[in-house]
């Protein structure tokens, strides 16, 4: 079952490699056909090589839109060697067996990714090679098929350790790379046509995502795990630079991306502003002066959860914020840039991890977010969504101060990025309580609460931070129970959707409680 490789035809857009495998399979008997590109690099480093267009008796044509479609070269490599018929029918035709085939495609995405118009993205669908791949993938009894730069040194490693012929089990997992590759590229012509159709994003059909990166474990240590990347630029921690540190969990990705995504809404040119992440909820997030006031401010509102913390930063790492960074354990930094003074103090901690990305993703773009259930997937529109002042509709007696205004809007920002029901606490523009995740609205109110509490007891102040604070609460307050649980607490002015049917009742509660309240008419549930 170990098949010999006599014959290989090579057909590659990223030539990268290209030489040195051609001079490698050369040096172990191989003969060599190619397509025009690609065989003119091999005869330039000094190779044989035969052009497809001798094989087929056709000159590619038609803008190379024509080059390997033809019975010379699909026949080749779909012929079953151990059938008579179609053994008699490769002699009849003067067919060639072809042990092995090399092709990467037309760089499709990255054409897509430069902004191409749509008649030079059209010209970059490959449509021979993915018809050679399938070909040589159905056929992996006898055909071995290399579709990435990557496998060329496990190639000929094989062929070396079976005396210049590949193992079946070699084949069989190339065969199956090459079907993901054919499956990703068609996926990806697919959602750039959804794209410039306009046609909305969940309704796409089609998914896919290249493997980064394997990971250690998933969530827990007996999950295996991935990282797929979509081949957008957007900066977060896909595109993310990795300084230092050791590789990068799954539970890391996840909360690094929470903390990145939620630091984002806080725009650099207002000023610094620092998320800490645990367990993908918001332990704290405030704004400063400087970007190290607005850390200690993040860390200040739950300095028990902040341990082990992931901490993402809206502008670059600076000297100031590395140091006070490493007073604790952190498992993370992701910011847009750092200083080199920021990362020769941090090299003193090698197990800390510190991404930096070209600047903030836009939370304002689109995109599309998935949650796997048993039998499917749940598609939809990533949150986006955005409030802004002129949204705002004041629904009691008293309206907010200016300050308060600001602040309820801080709430709201970060409520968007807590787990439902979320309730956030919010005073000078830094939280104070975060209640995250509970069954109960009212819960949360008295979670987030009773945190400040605790806080402010460690802290040595008079009174918890809530007292006189900004609520935000991500979805409306069914009934006046919650709102007073965060009234109790010491806030004075509310953010909320609005849109319960006892509205009203709320309103009324929170005139009698002396509160401000505005709704917002758009929910930020999070799941
Ligand atoms: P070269 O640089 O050798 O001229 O072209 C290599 C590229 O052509 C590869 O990416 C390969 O997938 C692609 N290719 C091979 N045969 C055909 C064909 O018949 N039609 C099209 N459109 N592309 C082909």
């Amino acid at each position: 079952d170990q098949i010999p490789v006599r014959r290989a035809l090579i057909s590659v857009s990223d030539k990268t490699g290209l030489v040195e495998l051609g001079r490698a399979l050369a040096d172990r008997g191989v003969e060599l056909l190619s397509t025009g590109g690609t065989a003119r690099a091999l005869r330039d480093a000094g190779l044989t090589v035969k052009d497809v267009s001798e094989v087929t008796g056709f000159p590619e044509m038609m803008d190379g839109r024509v080059k390997t479609l033809h019975p010379m070269v699909h026949g080749g490599l779909l012929a079953l060697r151990d059938n008579a018929d179609h053994v008699a029918a490769m002699e009849e035709h003067g067919i060639g067996a072809i042990d092995l085939l090399v092709v990467n495609l037309y760089p499709f995405e990255e054409t897509v990714a430069k902004g191409a118009d749509w008649a030079t993205c059209i010209e970059n669908i490959d449509i021979g090679g993915p018809a050679m791949i399938r070909a040589a993938a159905k056929n992996h009894a006898f055909v071995t098929v290399v579709v990435d730069v990557e496998d060329y040194d496990k190639l000929l490693g094989d062929m070396d350790q079976h005396g210049g012929a590949t193992c079946p089990k070699f084949r069989r997992k190339l065969a199956q790379k090459a079907y993901a590759r054919t499956a990703a590229y068609d996926a990806a012509v697919s959602n750039w046509m959804a794209g410039a159709l306009e046609i909305e994003a969940p309704r796409r059909r089609a998914f896919a995502g290249t493997l980064a990166q394997t990971l250690r474990y998933g969530e827990n240590p007996h999950q295996r795990a991935a990282f797929y990347v979509d081949g957008s630029d957007r900066p977060g921690v896909a595109t993310a630079v990795q300084h230092q540190g050791k590789e990068l969990s799954y539970n890391n990705i996840n909360d690094t991306d929470a903390a990145f995504e939620l630091v984002a809404e806080f725009d650099p040119a207002e000023g610094p502003a620092c998320a800490i992440i645990k367990h993908a909820n918001p332990s704290g997030v405030a704004r400063g002066k400087t970007l190290v006031e607005a850390y200690k401010a993040a860390f200040d509102c739950d300095r028990t959860s902040a341990f082990g913390g992931i901490v993402a930063l809206n502008q670059p790492l600076d000297a100031d914020t590395a140091r006070e960074i490493t007073g604790i354990f952190t498992e993370v930094v992701i910011a847009p840039g750092a200083t080199e003074e920021a990362k020769e103090i941090f090299a003193a901690k090698k197990n800390l991890r510190l991404l930096t990305t070209e600047g903030l993703p836009d939370p304002r773009a689109g995109g599309l977010a998935f949650r796997q259930v048993a039998g499917g997937f749940l598609v939809q529109d990533k949150d986006n969504g955005f409030v802004g002042l002129d949204d705002l509709k004041v629904v009691t007696k008293k309206a907010p101060t200016e300050k308060q205004m600001r602040d309820l809007l801080f709430a709201w920002k970060v409520a968007k990025h807590v787990k439902s029901n979320a309730i956030v606490y919010v005073k000078d523009q830094a939280t104070v309580g975060v209640g995250a995740g509970q069954m109960s609205r009212v819960d949360s109110a008295l979670i987030a609460a009773k945190k400040a509490e605790r806080m402010a007891e460690a802290l040595g102040l008079p009174q918890p931070l809530t007292v006189g604070s900004a609520v935000a609460s991500d979805a409306f307050f069914p009934f006046p129970d919650g709102l007073m649980e965060a009234a109790g607490a010491g806030a004075t002015c509310v953010i909320q959707p609005g849109g319960s049917m006892r509205d009203d009742e709320v309103i009324a509660a929170a005139d009698e409680a002396g509160l401000a309240m505005v709704f917002t008419a758009m929910r930020h549930f999070r799941h």
